[in-house]
């Protein structure tokens, strides 16, 4: 298969138009059939209930080509899963899982010419997410909806080498105690915008949100979980308004069952993060970002940037996802 002349080693993590895209929608309580097209264009009423109301939710997902030349993506069982909750949180029908990864599998195989090659460092990022499109004015969920996944190749997170983060304790709230932290909702997003410009104003490349009901113990950022390294172990937040990250998740049990190391999920306060070595923030995107510095209004907190542990999981978890390093059961689905 030829693949499109792009400089692979050049793309930011931006949208590159390709070939296909996957569409089904929901009408009358059911999902139609679904099929790939060519137009990347949603048209919709101007009362549609997401622009009216943010009814929508979103996923995001990677795939790789490998070292022997298989394009594969990693863990797409669990981005189904998690929009399904989602959509159960916003009152959306979930779209069925199985048929998820279907849709997935589907548009990465149809665009295989912009799945980048092994070896660029780029990747082919996936976004499934779905609407309310019906118009409604009355607060209440649209009764149709749109369900799409593209994909997009995006170039090497670190490009020109790691740089680890200064990152800074907000005093904004991204999710309410019993809110809609836990799930991938546009709406989340919307209202840390204001937050992360705010935040590369002041010179921080990221904002670290604490509980909104204590304010005493960690959470995660605006788009990854937080680890921490301390000895042999890897510790990460547990709370019910954080996220549930597939790569964090994973990460949990690559340093269990890979490296040998003590896991802890379980909540971090803030009074005790001086006394972790490493620290990263873990999502789809970049695997795991090493943080240097965590800024607590005015206190300094210095972490090893990409340390030993941090390195050591990041090589591990991305061996697995390229197949140089074998794979735990069902992890690795392959495309094509
Ligand atoms: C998507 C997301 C993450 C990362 O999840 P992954 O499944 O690892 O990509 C973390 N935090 C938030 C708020 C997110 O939206």
């Amino acid at each position: 298969m030829e693949k499109k002349n792009i400089d692979w080693s050049s793309l930011g993590f931006g949208y590159v138009k390709t070939d296909l895209r996957y569409v089904s929608n929901y009408k009358d309580g059911a999902w139609d059939d679904g099929c790939l097209t060519e137009d990347a264009t949603v048209t919709i009423s101007e009362c549609a209930c997401v622009l009216q109301y943010a009814q929508t939710c979103f996923e995001g997902l990677k795939a790789y080509t490998t070292e022997d030349g298989h394009i594969v993506c990693f863990r797409p069982d669990l981005n189904a899963q998690r929009m399904a909750n989602s959509a159960r949180r916003l009152k959306m029908p979930a779209f069925p899982e199985d048929r998820f990864v279907q849709a997935v599998v589907e548009t990465v195989r149809a665009n295989a010419q912009w799945v980048p090659p092994f070896g660029s460092g780029a990747t082919m990022y996936v976004r499934p997410y779905m609407f309310g499109s019906d118009a409604i004015i009355g607060v209440k969920p649209a009764t149709e909806y749109q369900f799409r996944v593209f994909v997009t190749p995006v170039g090497p997170y670190f490009k020109g080498g790691v740089k680890p983060l200064t990152v800074r304790i907000s005093d904004l709230d991204r999710a309410a105690p019993k809110g809609t932290g836990h799930v991938k909702a546009g709406l989340n997003y919307a209202m840390s915008l204001y937050n992360i410009v705010d935040a590369h104003e002041q010179g921080y490349d990221e904002n670290v949100y604490v509980d909104s009901a204590t304010r005493t113990h960690i959470e995660e950022t605006g788009g990854a979980n937080i680890i921490f390294v301390s000895g042999n172990t890897l510790v990460t937040p547990k709370s019910d308004t954080i996220l549930p990250s597939i790569t964090r998740r994973s990460l949990l049990q690559v340093a269990k069952d890979y490296l040998g190391m003590e896991v802890e999920e379980r909540p971090v306060a803030l009074s005790e993060i001086g006394e972790f070595t490493e620290c990263g923030l873990c999502g789809t995107a970049a695997v795991i970002s090493p943080v240097g510095t965590i800024v607590d209004h005015g206190k300094e907190i210095h972490y090893a940037g990409m340390g030993p542990t941090i390195q050591k999981l990041y090589d591990t978890l991305t061996g697995i996802q390229m197949g140089r390093l074998p794979a735990p059961e069902g992890w690795i689905t392959v495309i094509a």
